[in-house]
């Protein structure tokens, strides 16, 4: 056959395999065994001569895991369970290397595998619905799906050290380690990083070589693995039921079965919150510090307890203070950067052939051939160890030359930061999945689970593929829009992208800063992905014989923290407020306030009583702590006129008033059915009257006045304003309204759309309502502001909407009805807030930025002239 005819027949073929898998480490091997079982045709591609990825390439001395063996294992064969028996808590990567060639031979993987070949290039042909896949033995491989297992920690990066490449002694790298070893004896030795490798080699290098420098830029934190053998509590944890013990770690935050920490830090006395560190420092688990407390990752005061508590154990372990001083991380939070467990580090630096240069104060001016120059010294050596890193999560990927639809290159697409549905695929890229691919828990979790459920998940969309008569697979731009966004929403609300991580591809030069990995954790991930699937593979379009179709959509549409509250909240089955009386109603709300986090500390809270329209009414004032006088918010709660109090909405108002500078006054008005309408507003109105009047008694500004309130108070609040209008005074400078009731109209679609399973249901509203008005009263403009026969003249408003409350609409037709009247209006609405998120003040981290703007509309409206 003439070339040319064979180059047609290739371009017209179909695929010769069902699927092409890079890589052979943990995850390319159970991905070959999974498809082998489901009856597809796969081969597996690898660039060693070997299986094991990580565990081939990192054999530098004291390579070992850092999540325990028993749980850094797979689980998908119940007799490789039983037979494999680790010889420690932390294996060594000869033995983890010995594991995954021993499941290789098990499962007679090797004969399905090319080694020493690597993938160059993959591109999609759309006419013949394939991959075509390009290796560095010059074939090209078709196949119908291409998946990359090729590893989020694998490219080692080039080191970008001044010099590189003049050194003429030895040059090693911790990720690709001679297979024969290195032999240290009496040379004079440097290594360049300090993160898990260095940590790992240090000491063990530290005990052949003559002389051993370290040279270090960032210190990371580390503490001792206390490794040995198995534990007895652990073995004895797993052997009793080894499928409810790896249940337990999916269905974990991290892969791991630990229990998490469900107190936050602050809520314990100093002394509880030692103890507790110092049970974690002694664990040697490399989680226990993230699961000691339940803010840990989020909060900045709650991490910094716990960084002190660890730079004192450096303190105590190296002897000269210089250097404990140098070891010591104070540039980044725990856990932003991937911390260590080790084995005689800090020890190391006690040595007297041992010493480390800080880089920080003195860096390094150039390799040179003999050593390593810095700003100020010249070392000279036998041996550079370059424990520098990896071009991590997407470096692998993109170093493949993979070209989608229309010839878009992947490296193109992701050139600002990864793009992914799921951290599985990518759209352009049809039948294209990564595993543990950014945008998925991955490095954050104990991998060997995360590579599991994506193996298994891809497993799965094949065969259901197969039986439903498709061929082509690819996420919508719908799905993978909302899930970076949901995946950066995640990474808000931590500390991750505080620190230069590699996390956030800090540590290349010139990769975009992205949070790479997705923190939500295993559990609530792989239910969101089998979510998808239960939702008809929601968010992805196939085509095939048996025809188009797409079901576009987006399945994590909450703020992350917001689906956590709720999946609590529907974990504690709490019942209906609607099916309770109204006296049960209100001491569920005391209850629930008493349990919560209390709000930041402000200047000072002083209690009182103020005259109501019909008798005193209770108030509760937060003081600034900066010196006065201030402008006042008069605040309204929230509680359907029903329930609530100050107590209920403490926290806000302590937020506002620490945001906003403001005096805040909260004003305790009556409630139904006791007293229904229009007793509440007359009681707003008669105490916004009350504090004009008597500002400069409570420490206020005369004259600087704004009023607030959440749901029912925030109808309060907007009445007030006109009710104040109308009657010629107070001068009310601006209102800030969150999640108003304005009207009375139930047909308005958030009422349909989110009726059920936000908390705040049509049903409570209802009942809210029936309390509080006769249904003639409630068109009534005291009742329903919507409802005014005019808008004009009202002070600015900040109207505040959150995308899953049946009061959503009223809220932003109010702001729409201000803007329309000539009044200064904004609305904000807050994509994937719930009625009742906002209020919840270091709980919903995520109406961070919400409460924000609401305190800087305050102080806006209390500076103006
Ligand atoms: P890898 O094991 O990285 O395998 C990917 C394979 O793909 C490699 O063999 C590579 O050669 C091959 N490949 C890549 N590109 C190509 C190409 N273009 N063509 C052909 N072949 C290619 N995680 C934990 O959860 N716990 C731990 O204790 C832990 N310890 C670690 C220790 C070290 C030293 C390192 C570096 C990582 C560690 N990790 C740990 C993370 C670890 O990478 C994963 O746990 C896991 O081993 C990854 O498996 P994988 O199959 O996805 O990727
Ligand atoms: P790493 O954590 O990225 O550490 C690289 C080190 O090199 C850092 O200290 C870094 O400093 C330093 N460095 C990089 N470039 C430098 C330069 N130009 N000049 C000076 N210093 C430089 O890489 P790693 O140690 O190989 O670990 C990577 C990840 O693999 C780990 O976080 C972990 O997930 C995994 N791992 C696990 C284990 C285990 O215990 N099981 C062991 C090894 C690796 P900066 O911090 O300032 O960038």
């Amino acid at each position: 056959m003439s070339a040319a005819m064979e180059s047609a027949r290739s371009a017209s073929a179909g695929p010769e395999l069902d699927v092409v898998v890079v890589g052979a480490g943990f995850a390319g091997l159970y991905m070959l065994h999974r498809l082998r079982g489901l009856g597809f045709s796969a081969k597996v591609i690898e660039s060693a001569d070997d299986v094991g990825g990580t565990w081939y390439w990192n054999r530098y001395p004291g390579a070992r895991c850092d999540i325990e063996s028993i749980d850094y294992s797979y689980s998908f064969d119940p007799e490789l369970q039983r037979e494999w028996q680790w010889s420690e808590r932390y294996a060594t990567q000869p033995e983890i290397l010995r594991y995954l060639g021993h499941v290789a031979d098990k499962h007679d993987l090797r004969r399905d595998i090319a080694f020493s070949t690597r993938v160059e290039a993959a591109r999609w042909d759309d006419d013949a619905s394939l991959w075509r896949i390009r290796t560095s033995r010059g074939d090209e491989i078709r196949a119908r799906f291409y998946v990359m297992a090729t590893g989020c920690l694998s490219l080692p990066k080039t080191p970008d050290v001044p010099g590189y490449g003049r050194f003429a002694g030895e040059s090693y790298y911790t990720g690709r380690w001679p297979h024969q070893g290195v032999d240290f004896s009496g040379k004079r030795v440097a290594v360049i990083g300090t993160g898990s490798s260095a940590v790992q080699s240090i000491p063990i290098i530290a005990r052949q070589a003559a002389e051993l420098t370290v040279f270090q830029r960032t210190p990371n934190f580390s503490r001792p693995a206390f490794n040995g053998p198995v534990t007895d509590a652990k073995k004895a944890a797993f052997d009793t039921d080894p499928a409810a013990y790896r249940a337990a770690a999916r269905l974990s935050g991290a892969g791991v079965p630990l229990e998490p920490g469900l107190v936050r830090a602050f809520q314990v006395s100093e002394a509880e919150r030692l103890a507790k560190y110092e049970e974690a420092y002694a664990s040697g688990e490399l989680l226990a510090f993230g699961a000691a407390f339940a803010d840990i990752l989020s909060n900045p005061e709650a991490n910094a307890t716990v960084c002190d508590f660890l730079r004192g154990k450096i303190r105590s372990i190296v002897r000269d203070p210089e250097t404990a001083e140098a070891l010591s991380p104070k540039d980044h939070f725990y856990g932003t950067k991937r911390p260590c467990i080790d084995t005689s580090y800090f020890e190391t630096f006690n040595l007297p052939h041992v010493r480390l240069v800080d880089l920080r104060k003195d860096p390094i001016a150039s390799i040179t051939e003999q050593g390593i120059d810095t700003a100020t010294r010249s070392f000279a050596f036998d041996v550079i160890v370059f424990a520098t890193g990896f071009d991590a999560m997407t470096g692998a990927i993109v170093s493949v030359d993979i070209a989608g639809r229309n010839g878009l290159a992947l490296a193109d697409k992701w050139a600002d930061g990864p793009k992914t549905y799921l951290g599985l695929t990518t759209t352009g890229f049809p039948n294209f999945f990564a595993i543990t691919g950014p945008g998925s828990p991955s490095v954050l979790s104990n991998m060997a689970v995360s590579i599991e459920q994506h193996v298994e998940w891809v497993g799965r969309c094949l065969a259901d593929m197969r039986e439903q008569r498709l061929d082509v697979i690819e996420p919508t731009p719908t799905a993978e829009t909302a899930w970076v966004q949901h995946v950066n929403d995640g990474a808000e609300i931590s500390l991750f992208p505080r620190a230069n991580s590699w996390y956030m591809g800090a540590n290349v030069p010139g990769k975009p800063r992205v949070f790479l990995p997705y923190i939500g954790g295993v559990d609530r991930y792989r239910k969101t992905c089998d979510e998808v699937i239960r939702r008809d593979y929601l968010g992805f379009a196939f085509d095939g014989p048996a025809g188009a179709r797409c079901n576009d959509g987006v399945v994590c549409r909450l703020q992350p923290d917001v689906a956590m509250l709720l999946d609590a909240l529907a974990e504690l089955g709490v019942p209906p407020m609607e099916s309770l009386s109204v006296e049960d109603a209100r001491r569920f709300v005391i209850a629930s306030a008493a349990l919560r986090p209390p709000g930041p500390e402000v200047g000072e809270i002083v209690d009182g009583e103020l005259p109501g329209a019909a008798g005193g009414l209770a108030y509760r004032l937060y003081r600034p702590a900066s010196p006065g006088p201030h402008g006042i918010v008069a605040y309204f709660h929230g509680g359907g006129w029903v329930v609530g109090s100050a107590d209920s909405d403490d926290p806000l108002c302590r937020d506002l008033c620490v945001r906003s500078g403001a005096i805040v006054v909260s004003v305790d008005y009556r409630h139904a059915p006791e007293a229904r309408f229009p007793a509440a507003v007359d009681d707003g109105f008669a105490a916004v009257r009350w504090i004009a009047a008597n500002a400069a008694m409570l420490g206020g500004v005369p004259g600087k006045l704004a009023v607030c309130g959440w749901s029912a108070g925030a109808n309060v609040a907007a009445v007030v304003c006109q009710l104040a209008r109308d009657a010629g005074g107070p001068a009310i400078a601006g209102q800030v309204l969150l999640t108003p009731a304005t009207d009375c109209d139930f047909t308005r679609a958030s009422y349909a759309e989110n009726g059920d399973g936000y908390v705040l249901t049509t049903a409570l509203v209802r009942w809210f309502r029936d309390h509080y008005a006769d249904p003639a009263d409630r068109r009534n403009p005291k009742a329903s502001p919507l409802r005014a026969h005019s808008l004009a003249g009202l002070p600015p408003a900040l109207i505040v909407t959150c995308e899953f409350d049946p009061l959503r609409d009223e809220g932003a037709a109010y702001a729409a009805a201000l803007a329309a009247a000539g009044v200064d209006a904004r609305h904000l609405p807050c994509r994937g807030q719930i009625h009742t998120s906002i209020p919840m003040v270091d709980v919903i981290l995520s109406g961070a930025p919400a409460r924000q703007e609401m305190a800087a509309a305050l102080r806006r409206f209390l500076a103006a002239p």
